[in-house]
């Protein structure tokens, strides 16, 4: 690897270039992977190993295509005041009166199906289904009238009892071929109504358990074997079984789904926060490899102004998605009553493109990949720019992702 790729003659260097790749797809540093993703490395690798690089082109940009592209789709349904709106908000990480809490539309006026779309991911939509047995939706007709095939999965709400008609739609979910989840919402009311009345033999743990039973044994006697309830409060989906539904909900989902669904969810745990990070290194990792595999590859760590542009508008993508751009922490100033000014000094992102007198951005950019490889580890031998591009993005990611887990505690902090 001593040589440098300039001075290669140009037949030598897909070969050389394929060598470093090969070197990348040994260390993917992800995990997670599902068969799909794995066979298709191995596929890469093999095309890599045999200097047929321009067969491993289509197969990675296929990879990135079917990430980007992935649909998520997840219907609500339950009676009216059960809690969906309120939940979708939630789950969408905006608040009930901001503007973005409307619906984006409501798509068929007889059937009163709505559909929300995520901020940050138009390809992830949540589905406001009336509930089953209200106007004209008889639970064999049901799914057909809503379109069942539409959605990935189906989260079956209820804020007191699940009912007959619960059950059945959950059968026929079942026998559709899809997923379905009870969520019981407004627990943190039960939990202060207990409280209240019964202050001096009042047990959290106990009164969840409580309604937990309940909620099994009533969708039990009504001819659901071996069910599940998720106990949760929209208020504080950090708190409760979301975080068990999220883990439930990804494990079912494909590859590609499951890295959508990470990135739609909102920035409450540090688990959601770390599953983020994985999800977008994942495609960081496959476009630096997509970079590497182009002849045309630029090989000494030049950064030049467009470069610069993309890195920026990179790491205001990353901010975005984990909260931390500047909308956001406006909004957190604002809940916390604390400056603008103060909250950015509590986290490093916003920093990272401000440069001092005596260095050129370039050559902080520069600095971010090496800092990145010298805690990481990796090849550095080479200068190849891709590479450099991809210490960089990944440093980029690390702060922000380390930003958003800053402002979790901090919050919390304020909130107790
Ligand atoms: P939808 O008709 O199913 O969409 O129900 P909404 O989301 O509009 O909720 C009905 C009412 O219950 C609203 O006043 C919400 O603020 C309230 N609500 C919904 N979920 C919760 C929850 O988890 N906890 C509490 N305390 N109130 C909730």
């Amino acid at each position: 690897m001593g040589h440098s790729f300039s001075s290669l003659p140009a037949e030598e260097r897909p070969r050389f270039l394929a060598s470093n790749m090969i070197h990348e797809c040994n260390n993917p540093s992800t995990g997670g992977e599902d068969s799909l993703f794995q066979a298709r490395i191995i596929l890469i690798r093999s095309a890599l190993q045999e200097g047929r690089l321009e067969e491993a082109v289509p197969i990675i940009s296929k990879m990135i295509e079917d990430m980007d592209n992935a649909l998520l789709n997840i219907a609500l349904t339950g009676e009216s005041g059960a809690g969906k709106s309120t939940f979708i908000n939630a789950f969408r990480g905006v608040g009930h009166e901001d503007e973005d809490a409307a619906s984006t539309g409501v798509v068929e006026t007889t059937t009163n199906i709505t559909f929300y779309e995520h901020p940050e991911l138009p390809n992830v939509k949540l589905w406001d289904l009336p509930g089953i047995g209200t106007l004209h939706f008889k639970p064999e007709s049901y799914l057909e009238q809503v379109n069942f095939s539409r959605y990935d999965f189906f989260i079956i709400i209820s804020s007191s009892r699940f009912r007959v008609n619960d059950a059945k739609l959950a059968q026929k979910i079942r026998e559709m071929g899809k997923k379905f989840y009870f969520v019981r919402t407004k627990v943190d009311i039960d939990l202060n109504n207990e409280r209240r009345s019964k202050p001096r033999t009042f047990k959290e743990e106990n009164v969840l358990q409580m309604i937990r039973n309940n909620c099994l044994q009533h969708l039990q006697k009504i001819g659901i074997e071996d069910p599940k309830v998720f106990l949760i409060s929209s208020f504080e989906l950090e708190s409760y079984d979301f975080p068990k539904l999220q883990d439930e909900l990804a494990k079912e989902l494909p590859e590609h789904k499951r890295r959508v669904f990470f990135l739609s969810l909102p920035n409450i745990t540090e688990d959601i926060i770390d599953q983020k990070k994985a999800s977008i290194q994942k495609r960081i990792w496959l476009e630096a490899l997509m970079t590497g595999t182009k002849a045309s590859v630029p090989f000494v760590g030049v950064i030049k102004e467009d470069d610069i542009a993309q890195l920026k508008k990179r790491l205001i993508n990353y901010q975005r998605k984990f909260g931390v751009d500047d909308a956001s922490l406006l909004k957190i100033s604002q809940a916390s009553n604390k400056p603008m000014e103060e909250v950015k000094a509590l986290i490093k992102s916003p920093h990272l493109l401000t440069v001092t007198r005596d260095e050129s951005i370039s050559e902080r950019l520069l600095k971010y990949a090496e800092v990145y490889f010298s805690v990481n580890g990796g090849l550095v031998a080479s200068g190849f720019y891709f590479r450099k591009s991809y210490y960089t993005h990944l440093h980029f990611l690390e702060t922000v992702a380390n930003d958003a887990k800053i402002l979790l505690s901090k919050l919390w902090e304020t909130s107790v």
